[in-house]
């Protein structure tokens, strides 16, 4: 039966309502980013608890926490969070980047990531019955390290034995194409492929040949005026919206920092998208129809399993 893994068991795709599939509500980095910048560690299931509850009353359902296994995920404390909102939250597998790997995991092989990633989505995560509903990899500035060419190949071979999505990093927006292709040669469903942080490569030619592929394109800098004004990726969503790509655009926040949340003193929150971006696109002659696939049909056919 087609369904969405959340940490609290299978639901109906329908069940999803407005998504975000690429934020973070709890994270432990490791500790030299925690050095370089403590404002990347969330850990208070207060906080979050408070955070989640603004989303619901803005209308949010369902969240994706995109912290992999070695960027400090922390499943136990997840499913108590879980068990304490209404909003349906999804944990996956995989891993970052590959500099962020501690010395256990620079030395897995292929398939000994492939058997995490697997007894991850299927029996349960560290330990839990609570199983991942997505798989992700991720890949350097503009270079590809040899661990993060391993996390690709096992990527693909465990979407081939789950069934499950698979969501990328990218920094800074670079090596899409690079991801998309390694990862088909490896085996795997580009067209349950999604690659994050593309509007931080602001750049119409290379999005779209990424789109041509049949991959997701995931704008999750909204707000993020460091990276681009969100004019810039309004007009990138129209443009690649324009060019049949309609059904393959996700929007999500990645407030993945304590001074994104509200809850943590800072801003602007998980509500932002849906109290202040999708009313600008729609100001901005989006027809309702589009919003809607951005933050529900989109994102429900990305995460059926
Ligand atoms: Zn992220």
């Amino acid at each position: 039966m087609a369904h969405v893994q959340t940490l609290l068991g299978p639901i109906a795709p329908e069940a999803l309502g407005l998504t975000y599939v690429h934020e973070h509500l709890l994270t432990r980095p490791p500790l030299w980013r925690i050095k370089e910048d403590p404002d990347y560690v969330l850990d208070s299931q207060e906080k979050i608890l408070e955070e989640l509850r603004l989303f619901y009353e803005a209308g949010g359902r369902t969240l994706v926490d995109c912290t992999a296994i070695d960027y400090g995920r922390n499943v136990r404390d997840f499913v108590e969070v879980a068990q304490k909102t209404p909003v349906q939250l999804i944990a996956l597998t995989g891993f970052n980047r590959g500099d962020y790997g501690e010395r256990w995991i620079q030395e897995l092989t292929v398939d000994q990531m492939v058997d995490i990633m697997v007894r991850d989505a299927l029996e349960g995560m560290d330990g839990t019955a609570a199983r991942a509903g997505l798989i992700k990899f991720g890949t350097s500035y503009n270079v590809v390290l040899p661990i993060e060419d391993r996390f690709i190949q096992a990527a693909a071979k465990a979407q081939r034995q789950t069934g499950l999505p698979v969501i990328t990093h990218t920094t800074r927006g670079t090596l899409g194409l690079e991801q998309v292709e390694r990862f088909e040669r490896a085996g795997g469903d580009v067209t349950r492929l999604a690659l994050s942080h593309l509007d931080q490569n602001l750049d119409f030619y290379y999005l779209s040949r990424i789109a041509r592929r049949g991959a997701y394109v995931l704008f999750d800098g909204p707000s993020k005026a460091k990276y681009a004004p969100d004019e810039a990726r309004v007009v990138m969503l129209k443009r690649l919206a324009d060019a049949g790509f309609e059904d393959q655009l996700l929007i999500s926040g990645d407030m993945g920092r304590r001074s994104y949340l509200k809850a943590y003193g800072g801003g602007p929150g998980f509500e932002y998208l849906l109290k202040e971006f999708a009313p600008r696109l729609r100001d901005d002659g989006f027809r309702e129809v589009l919003v809607h696939k951005f933050f529900v049909n989109n994102p429900r056919r990305f995460l059926t399993i």
